[in-house]
């Protein structure tokens, strides 16, 4: 079922997680692990994220080095087949611009159809490591609403070679990024929900949010959004912050403010577990806030910590 269509039929608030692909090497057992335990709160969908390949200064066996692309958390779109499989469930694979020829987006979304998939997350992803600003493949997308454009044309039947006349329709559901505290790269919040709406209006069907950990980011970001006529649904990322050293990593990854409250709560934790604690009671009173404003979903970034988001469902639900 389509983000849109469960949402629309949704009588109360309905929970969904974002998980990683697990690093190359590693089984798909460890998805499940982390998953199998979060089932009980019957989410709505599964997002996979997307990473995309890195070069690598390796050495060879003449000693010289020479530069390998490796991906490290190959899997999305198998992760998302074995989801559905396994737990009868929505995965929403991301799909991102970066490093990806046009082509090869176009043959990534027939197969995501062939799978029965029914939705995508378009994302432009960050520039490459070892790069300060993104730089689009050759022959690929430059924004987000590029890659949006290319999923409508396909749910037109519109393929890349003109002499596919009349092509299959595929008909996916489309969600888009958005960011309460603003993207890093926008010169101000009206030029960014600006290149939001173009996304909106080019197709998207949702938004999901970038992580926050002050509500008024997200009340706000909604306001504005309406005042800027984007009435589609905005779903909000939630992200528990465990340790002390996300207190300087996640601002800094991810371009949001902690607010001094659960830095200066987090600052007087003695242990790990004191951390984990101020960590999932701050989550807890931001998801008891959202329920008061009458959040349809709450979206969980569970990353490495499915029990804390497990220990704040349990008390919500
Ligand atoms: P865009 O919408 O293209 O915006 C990028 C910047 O360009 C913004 O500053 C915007 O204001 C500006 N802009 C947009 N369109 C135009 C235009 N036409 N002209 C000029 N400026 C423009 N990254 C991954 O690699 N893999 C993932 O799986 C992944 N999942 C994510 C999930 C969520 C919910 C979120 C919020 C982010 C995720 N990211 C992921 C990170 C994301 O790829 C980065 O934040 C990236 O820097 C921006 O992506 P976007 O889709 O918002 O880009």
């Amino acid at each position: 079922m389509k983000v849109t269509e469960r949402l629309a039929e949704a009588k109360d608030t309905i929970v969904s997680f974002e998980i990683l692909p697990p690093t190359k090497g590693k089984s798909i057992e460890s998805i499940y692990g982390h998953l199998d335990q979060l089932m009980e709160f019957n989410p709505a969908f599964i997002n996979v994220t997307y990473h995309r390949a890195e070069q690598i200064l390796k050495t060879r066996k003449d000693g010289r080095l020479e530069w390998v692309e490796i991906r490290k958390r190959p899997g999305t779109v198998g992760i998302c087949a074995a989801l559905m499989n396994k737990y009868k469930i929505e995965a929403i694979p991301h799909l991102i611009c970066g490093g990806f020829s046009k082509e090869e987006t176009e043959n990534a979304l027939i197969d995501l159809d062939f799978l029965g998939i029914k939705n995508v997350l378009a994302l432009r992803g960050d520039a490459a490591v070892g790069e300060k600003f993104f730089t689009p493949n050759p022959h690929g997308h430059r924004y987000a609403e590029d890659l949006v454009r290319q999923i409508v044309d396909l749910n037109h039947g519109r393929y890349m070679e003109e002499e596919i006349i009349e092509g299959a329709k595929t008909d996916f559901c489309i969600g888009v990024a958005g960011y309460p505290e603003k993207h890093f790269e926008a010169p101000n919040v009206e030029t960014d929900i600006y290149y939001l709406k173009r996304k909106i209006d080019l197709g998207g069907d949702y938004v999901t949010t970038q992580l926050f950990y002050n509500n008024e980011h997200y009340y706000n970001f909604i306001k504005k959004c309406r005042e800027h006529d984007i009435t589609v649904p905005i779903i909000p990322g939630l992200k528990p912050l465990t340790n002390k050293k996300q207190l300087t990593m996640i601002p800094r990854v991810f371009n949001v403010e902690v607010p001094v409250e659960l830095y200066t709560e987090m600052m007087k934790a003695k242990t790990d577990a004191d951390c984990e604690k101020v960590g999932t009671e701050w989550l807890l009173h931001q998801c008891r806030d959202l329920l008061k404003n009458n959040a349809k979903v709450l979206h969980f970034y569970t990353l490495g910590k499915p029990s804390v988001v497990y220990n704040v469902l349990k008390q919500l639900f």
